[in-house]
């Protein structure tokens, strides 16, 4: 075992200058081992992708599973506990180390620049990161400004708007300001994505992401391209990247675009092909998975359901508020244009609570229903309307309408 940081040291291939995590190993009851990504395991079978097929593995066929996938449950609450902590050199690169030797190249690489602030000397963390010695000094390539010292390289991305490129398992974030926001966004990213697979996935049955998500946060609102006048921050399908901007060390709507990134990459992956689903299902989601974490920079508390009290007011407050087949109707379009977009934003997301939260199990049941149909192409209005609220459909909406008004005070 004392070989295996080697042995992942060996086989890390380097993309553009990010690491790539190896396979996991699946051992066979017969004694066969396949490596590739393991992609779902459930009670009954253990969803493996190998050589680009998608192969369903009986799980009593299955002697043992190894490899980054499952490293990821030991390292997450390490993620969460070392960014409620300032940097610290020697925490910071012990964990490093730890995740070198479970395969979690990419994240090995967070925790590494973290070493490096609390000690800019650190020649381990240096090295990791593939930065150069000389006489004394370090260097450290910035991209079009060749290469130089950690506090140079500071600067410039701070000046510049040169970006930094973090890699962790599921995104590649690229962004100027500060190392240490950029950081945060990373871990917060990387919990957002292990919060939302631990709800769902075995409900909704979709598989661990292939590839990266790419996220581009420049330093302030003044250097970010908008879209348009009402849009903030955003998730582009076309390019498959979320792009953000800081404000005061954070990225304006991060886990909420990310999580639109995360279900568009997610179905893409299922159908091969463009997804469409539902509006209220894509923003109402994306607004309670936002709520459920509290505010900590880098080390959010997640709590399914915390409620956000803004949007569940816009419902409960609505003069007249959207019948529940009108707001399973809404295409995302519908969310951008300005004529009563909060309410929208409210009944989508007192929806997807009141659906999981509302005390109905057979409510949470049709919702997972909903969602993994979703990833599918096989949802339609009709069907769920007639799920969610059989055929007594204001019965529902006073129902529904009640939950949003009980959650709108504290
Ligand atoms: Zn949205």
């Amino acid at each position: 075992m004392a070989l295996a940081p080697l042995l992942f040291a060996a086989l890390a291939v380097l993309s553009g200058g990010e690491p790539e995590d190896p396979p996991d190993t699946v051992l066979l009851v017969g004694g066969k081992e396949l490596q590739g990504v393991v992609l779902r395991e459930t009670s009954s079978t253990l969803a493996l992708r190998f050589e680009r097929r998608d192969l369903e593995i009986p799980i009593e066929e299955v002697r043992t599973w190894s490899g980054p996938r499952r490293s990821r449950r030991d390292y997450l609450p390490r993620l969460h506990a070392a960014f409620r902590r300032p940097p610290d050199a020697g925490l910071d690169r012990k964990l490093a180390a730890w995740c070198t030797a479970n395969g979690l190249l990419r994240d090995a690489r967070v925790h590494w620049w973290r070493a490096l602030l609390a000690d800019p000397r650190s020649a381990a963390a240096h090295r990791a990161l593939g930065h150069r010695p000389q006489g004394e000094e370090w260097l450290l390539p910035v991209e079009g400004r060749g290469w130089r010292s950690f506090e140079e390289a500071r600067a410039l991305h701070r000046e510049e708007n040169r970006p930094w490129g973090i890699p962790s398992a599921h995104f590649r974030v690229r962004g100027s300001g500060e190392l240490e926001d950029l950081l945060a966004a990373s871990a917060e990213l990387e919990l957002l994505y292990a919060a939302y697979y631990d709800r769902y996935q075995l409900g909704a049955g979709f598989p661990e992401l292939l590839a990266p998500i790419a996220v581009e946060i420049h330093a302030s609102a003044d250097s970010f391209p908008r879209l348009s006048g009402t849009v903030d921050a955003y998730y582009s399908p076309a390019t498959a990247t979320v792009h953000s901007y800081f404000f005061g060390g954070r990225a304006s709507q991060l886990l909420h675009e990310a999580m639109h990134a995360i279900q568009d990459r997610g179905a893409r992956q299922m159908l091969r092909g463009d997804p469409s689903m539902p509006g209220w299902l894509v923003e109402g989601l994306a607004c309670y998975m936002a709520a459920s974490f509290d505010d900590a920079p880098g080390a959010p508390r997640f709590e399914a359901g915390r409620p956000d009290r803004m949007l569940m007011r816009a419902h409960a407050e609505a003069v007249r508020p959207a019948s529940l087949g009108r707001v399973l109707r809404y295409e995302s379009g519908d969310f951008a244009a300005s004529t009563r977009q909060h309410e929208k934003y409210g009944q989508a997301y007192s929806l997807v609570h009141f659906l999981q939260h509302g005390g109905r199990p057979e409510l949470e049941a049709a919702f997972l229903q909903i969602l993994a149909a979703s990833h599918l192409r096989r949802s339609t209005a009709q069907a769920d309307e007639r799920l969610l609220a059989g055929d007594d459909a204001p019965a529902f909406g006073a129902a529904w309408r009640a939950h949003a008004a009980a959650l709108a005070e504290d």
